[in-house]
């Protein structure tokens, strides 16, 4: 192991350890830092380093459209991203970028070590292996697709495409319900030449695929862009909820060569295996449906799966998929069951059961339903918080006005409690909670959950009101 030094294009110097076995991907050798907090990642192609294209590419992506150096901003971006730091000059072309934080790596089972992309989780021959605590729960399946959905969303609302969003480069923490993108330097940036990539298989938007053997500069070549992306974030979300693939069943598309019905599968032919009236590629064990995510994830799914498969412009966005996967996580109930694969589900006025281990509800699930004030006296419900030991109720919940995204401010506002056999929700930064009858609920005190009970969660502008709803197990 020998410390070299590598030059920036901006004339800092930089520390690298040379290894004889480096870590590598299809573009790039990866070499750690001496200190492991960043590491130097040079390009496989010698040639990269005159591509002039590249390097305007790289210089763009490093400063004009870098969300981690916002200064408002930019530290919660730095947990989402990857970013490169710097462009290395000499050598030879490549990036400095941040090293993965430590959770990303499994710590102990057969794995320990590898960097954790989200296959280990969602491949049921490789979950298997995997020590119960690392396995994670719908929970945090839901806090990582929200993450995901939000980097995503960033990026197209600068009007970048990630380009090859796929398990390979997002890694997923499902201990903590964390992931980061990384691979950033493949960005497709507004303006200039697109970054000769075609994707990862099961990933690849079928447009893409479709036109793949046409030479790169004909017309009717499709290139990954923000619409591809769409695809591959539906794609990586329905794998964290349901632990499949989408496009993946038993349908044979050509009989002709294995290559060509993998062509057609995940190309012109593609079909979701939960189409809702074309079964001929629907798996005959499905454990878990789209409709057990409820109305909004499940709406989702069905827009991008089966309307836009094939139209990417019916695609939702990212910012559609950071909502519904918001208002999922208020939904969200522990299983019964303690030796339930998920360990919990989204509860609904007709789930009476959990979907994954089928474990039936025993007791009544309180909600709260949340209202807004449309118009001076007419309240309309615009979300809905189901309630369980560890609920806890924010400023989104609180105030109509307050979107839980990357400005939000995450101090709890209050939790709920089971109490003397009934629930109870307990201030405590509330200011002016107001119980059914109309007094005014104190920090420390709290207000009982009976059903169809109404009360203002704040008396100030932008307040909600919550009506208590109880979803009866039978
Ligand atoms: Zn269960």
């Amino acid at each position: 192991m020998t410390t070299h030094s590598a030059t920036l294009r901006d004339g800092r110097t930089v520390a690298f350890v040379e290894v004889d076995d480096p870590p590598q991907g299809g573009m790039k050798k990866v070499y750690f830092s001496p200190d492991k907090s960043y590491v130097v990642a040079f390009f496989h192609d010698a040639a990269a380093a005159t591509d002039a294209n590249r390097l305007a590419r790289l210089e763009a992506v490093l400063t004009k459209f870098n969300p981690t150096t916002d200064p408002e901003v930019g530290k919660y971006w730095q947990t989402l991203f990857c970013w490169p730091s710097g462009i290395v000059a000499k050598p030879t072309l490549g990036v400095v970028a941040p090293a993965y934080p430590a959770n990303f790596f499994f710590a102990t089972g057969p794995f320990k070590g590898k960097e954790k992309k989200s296959n280990w989780f969602t491949t049921p021959k490789l979950r298997k292996y995997l020590p119960e605590a690392e396995r994670g729960t719908l929970q945090t399946s839901v806090q990582i697709g929200i993450r995901l959905a939000r980097a995503v969303r960033r990026l197209h609302q600068a009007g970048l495409a990630h380009s090859d969003l796929s398990c390979n480069n997002v890694l997923i923490d499902p201990i903590t319900g964390q992931c980061v993108v990384i691979d950033i330097d493949s960005l497709v940036v507004p303006g200039m030449f697109a970054p000769d990539v075609l994707g990862t298989r099961g990933y690849i938007a079928p447009e893409v695929v479709k036109t793949q053997h046409l030479p790169l500069a004909d017309p009717k070549r499709s290139h990954p862009n923000a619409r591809t992306d769409l695809h591959a974030l539906a794609v990586l979300l329905y794998e964290y909820l349901l632990l499949r693939r989408p496009l993946d069943g038993p349908k044979i598309h050509s009989s002709v060569s294995t290559e060509e019905d993998e062509k057609l599968a995940m190309g012109a032919g593609a079909l979701f295996t939960e189409h809702p009236t074309d079964g001929s590629n629907r798996p005959d064990d499905l454990v878990g449906t789209i409709a057990d995510l409820g109305p909004a994830l499940s709406d989702l799914f069905l827009r991008s799966f089966v309307k836009g498969l094939h139209a990417p412009n019916d695609r939702p966005g990212a910012i559609e998929w950071e909502r519904a996967l918001v208002r999922t996580w208020d939904l969200l109930v522990p299983c019964g069951n303690p030796k339930c694969d998920r360990k919990g589900f989204v509860a609904g006025p007709a789930v009476k059961a959990c979907p994954f281990c089928k474990t039936k509800l025993t007791a009544p699930v309180p909600t709260l339903k949340l209202r807004k004030e449309a118009r001076p006296g007419q309240w309309v419900t615009d979300a809905t918080l189901v309630v369980h030991g560890t609920t806890g109720l924010f400023g989104w919940h609180a105030f109509d006005n307050v979107y839980p995204g990357e400005k939000a401010d995450r101090t709890r506002l209050g939790y709920f409690a089971f109490h003397q056999g009934s629930w109870v929700l307990v201030n405590e930064k509330l200011d002016s909670l107001t119980s059914p009858g109309g007094s005014r609920v104190p920090a420390g005190s709290a207000v009982e959950l009976k059903p169809g009970a109404a009360f203002r969660l704040s008396q100030g502008p932008n307040g909600r009101m919550a009506e208590v709803e109880f979803y009866t197990p039978q």
